[in-house]
């Protein structure tokens, strides 16, 4: 992730600050200014920019930020705090169900990378925890997602449940989740149908095969790249299906951030993790606080 224009910004913004021993209620006034228009240029939404801003400013009153010594540096530390408060404080860990298998459904448009993250999940998880994950493959609607699974699937040593497309999704999950409770796998990962946009008839497929599955993790893959429109998917899906996490692909070739700062303040919902690559080892755990100071630079 490279956000260098957000970050250059900021920096500019806070190093005015910085150069000034006393700080006043205008250069304060003017430094906010200056936040906001970089937070609006890096696609952050627009509610959570002003939000941001007002609680930067109730914080340095409250704080007495101007009276005191050294107020550049404090101010530079609340706008840390709430960057990370943004994004979500802690890292939130995937759920887990108290009894195998844990059940992952892995929700998104055509393109965000759903099915390749699927892929990198059970890879960390068989690596990192030597799980035995077990995918099933039920997108019917990209020609080559089956196939792509499959052959990732051989690529990391992981099975694959597939019946072709011509199968009703519903169908194949019910038969898969028996094939992987025989398998006695750990993880299932559904590779539910995407599309190329939110229609009716996807929601409600994707709504039976939650109830079919009782997942514990609704996990919906956005593409970073989208800014916005990644943020309007993640509400539209979380409207209908209640998700349980984000993972924000292709944060490599973001190079604004807006997704990445606004999901979490939009929906309420934690971004796990992050595909930085396209190999299969290119996934990792969202930390907001550090994400935070890279952003600050
Ligand atoms: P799906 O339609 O959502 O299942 O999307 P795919 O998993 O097929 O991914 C679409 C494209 O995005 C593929 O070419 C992937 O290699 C690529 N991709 C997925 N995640 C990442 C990522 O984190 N970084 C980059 N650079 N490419 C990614």
């Amino acid at each position: 992730m490279a956000f260098e224009g957000l970050t250059e910004r900021l920096q500019n913004a806070l190093s005015g600050l910085r150069r000034k021993g006393k700080v006043t209620d205008a250069d304060l006034r003017e430094t906010m200014r200056e936040i906001r228009m970089a937070l609006l240029e890096a696609d952050v939404n627009f509610g959570v920019v002003k939000e941001f801003v007002r609680n930067v400013r109730e914080k340095a009153a409250g704080a007495k930020v101007l009276d005191g010594l050294n107020p550049a540096q404090q101010i530079v530390s609340i706008v840390n705090d709430e960057l990370t408060a943004m994004m979500g404080e802690a890292a939130v860990p995937l759920n887990k169900s108290a009894k195998i298998p844990t059940v992952i459904m892995m929700v998104g448009l055509q393109g965000a990378g759903k099915t390749t993250t699927a892929g990198k999940l059970a890879l960390k998880l068989k690596t990192e925890e030597n799980a035995r994950p077990f995918m099933i493959a039920a997108d019917v609607y990209r020609p080559a997602a089956i196939e792509q699974l499959t052959t990732l699937g051989e690529q990391i040593g992981v099975p694959v449940f597939e019946l072709g497309t011509q199968v009703d999704p519903r169908e194949i999950v019910k038969q898969g989740l028996a094939a992987a409770a025989e398998a006695k796998a750990d993880y299932v990962f559904i590779d539910a149908a995407g599309r190329l946009q939110i229609d009716e008839a996807l929601m409600q497929e994707l709504v039976d095969v939650k109830e079919i599955a009782q997942p514990d993790e609704i996990m919906l893959v956005v593409d970073a790249m989208t800014g916005q429109n990644a943020v309007e998917t993640a509400e539209g899906f979380d409207q209908r299906l209640d998700i349980t996490g984000v993972t924000l692909t292709k944060l490599d070739g973001d190079t604004r951030g807006g997704a990445a700062l606004s999901i979490r303040a939009v929906t309420g919902k934690p971004i796990k993790f992050v595909g930085q690559g396209e190999k299969m080892t290119d996934l990792d755990v969202f930390y907001p606080d550090r994400m935070a100071s890279r952003i600050l630079g």
